[in-house]
């Protein structure tokens, strides 16, 4: 798909006005205003991306696109990629995950893409090079690093499939729809939300009300207790608080401040500061951090809250300049969600091709985020906000005027949001 079809397909979706690539939208110009013409790029530039997820597939298309001399090579574990995003379809069956899966085709065939199917297991971020499981090591000109999140262990959780956290797509997931599958009727599932900043704000909310709706039809009488680590709704608050406490009341028990210190996996129980709370089926999705192998090589400074602080105008990590650190890995003031990382990775990739060229990381960018939320098995709410470059602060600020949500939820936004699904993961993947 190319950013005219792109953006008509976005345009369909209701969303035309958000999703112009970063490099559309903040070309820099001169005093005059004239565009920059931005110089060609050196044949000789190589860049190393470390993961194929949202930001990182992204990131790789478009370094070939817009710098078509610079030679990448993509290194990811998986040759699937599975996403989160609409995977609580998957839970309630009205999903498959066929329909969740990409693979790294177009990527190779169309974009010249070198694929190596291996997991980095350590980075020197000076040389710039990756260590592969393999044992082989390759260097580059520059590393950008999207590999996403790990978690904090859990007291007492040896076993993760006995309570999953279902937070990356695929297996887990998987796990948590065959045991609520066969959840007693009648019986108790529980869902646990980390300490902000996780992956995906509205995510745990949505996913309790997709849950609940089906255990309306599916499991009459179940409970669904929520365990929210924080003081209140993360986000979207009017619209996941009429869901839970109207829509969803006779099923959804929602507490907040709640902490977790001990998970006896024999029991399906959490020892947590308001109890002990017993389930047949446990999602713990815990606290999240970034990926190892970005921690481990120093990229994540303790005042970054666990991410790896970055420059937002190129994404070079703070402290290392030849690393970029992309997606739910960084540190930065925008949500962890596929739509941003796939926005950081333009913004990267368009940093790139100027920084090779001789140029300089475009002084204005702007990103945007969308985020549909399944409030029933066939109505959705939505949330979108507009990011502009703040140069006093140097982070990326919420445009005047640029955030919005629904009003309720209803069946409109359920069938955009599957055009708004198809369209962002065609930009990353096709
Ligand atoms: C339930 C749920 C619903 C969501 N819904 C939405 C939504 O509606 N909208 C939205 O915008 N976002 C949504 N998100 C968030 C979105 O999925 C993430 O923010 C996004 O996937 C982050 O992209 P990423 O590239 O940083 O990480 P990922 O997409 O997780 O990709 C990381 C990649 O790196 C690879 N990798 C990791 N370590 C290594 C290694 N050492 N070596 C090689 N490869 C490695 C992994 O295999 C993976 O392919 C949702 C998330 C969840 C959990």
């Amino acid at each position: 798909m190319n950013r005219r079809e792109l953006l008509q397909a976005l345009a369909a979706a209701g969303l035309g006005h958000l999703a112009l690539p970063a490099r559309a939208q903040a070309q820099a110009t001169d005093a005059g205003g004239n565009p920059l013409a931005i110089p060609p790029v050196s044949p000789k530039a190589r860049v190393i991306v470390v993961g194929g997820g949202m930001a990182g597939a992204t990131v790789c298309k478009y370094l070939r696109m817009w710098g078509d001399a610079i030679d990448v090579t993509l290194v990811e574990r998986n040759a699937i990629y599975r996403t989160c995003i609409l995977s609580s379809e998957l839970l309630t069956g009205a999903r498959n995950m066929a329909s969740l899966s990409f693979n790294y085709n177009a990527l190779r065939n169309r974009y010249g893409v070198r694929v190596v199917a291996s997991a980095v297991t350590e980075v020197d971020p000076v040389a710039a090079s990756v260590r592969l499981a393999d044992g082989r090591t390759l260097s580059a000109d520059r590393l950008v690093l999207a590999p996403g999140i790990e978690f904090d262990a859990m007291p007492g959780l040896s076993d993760q499939n006995l309570m999953p956290h279902a937070w990356q797509g695929g297996a887990q997931v998987a796990t948590l729809a065959r045991q609520l599958a066969a959840m007693p009727t009648n019986g108790t599932m529980v869902l646990t939300i980390p300490p902000t900043p996780y992956r995906c704000p509205p995510g745990p909310y949505e996913r309790a009300c997709a849950i609940a709706d089906w255990m309306k039809r599916h499991k009459p009488g179940a409970r669904l207790v929520v365990l929210d680590a924080n003081p209140d709704f993360v986000t979207q608050k009017d619209n996941f608080s009429n869901a839970f406490f109207d829509l969803h009341s006779q099923v959804i028990e929602y507490h907040t401040n709640v902490a977790i210190s001990f998970a006896d996996q024999a029991q399906m129980t959490l020892h947590t500061s308001i109890g002990q709370i017993r389930g047949d089926v446990i999602n713990l999705i815990r606290r999240q951090r970034a990926s190892g192998i970005v921690r481990r090589a120093g990229l994540a400074t303790a005042t970054s809250n666990r991410f790896a602080p970055v420059d937002v105008l190129s994404y070079a990590s703070t402290v290392a300049p030849r690393v970029h650190v992309i997606g739910d890995s960084s540190a930065t003031t925008q949500p962890k969600a596929g739509h941003i990382a796939n926005q950081e990775a333009k913004v990267c990739a368009d940093a790139l091709a100027r920084i090779f060229g001789g140029g300089q990381p475009d002084p204005q960018p702007v990103t945007n985020s969308a985020c549909y939320s399944t409030i029933t098995a066939t109505q959705a709410s939505w949330l979108t906000a507009v990011f502009q470059y703040d140069p006093v602060s140097r982070t990326m600020v919420p445009a005047p005027d640029s955030s919005a949500a629904s009003v309720g939820w209803d069946s409109e936004h359920f069938e955009e949001m599957k055009e708004w699904f198809d369209a962002l993961m065609a930009d990353s993947f096709a």
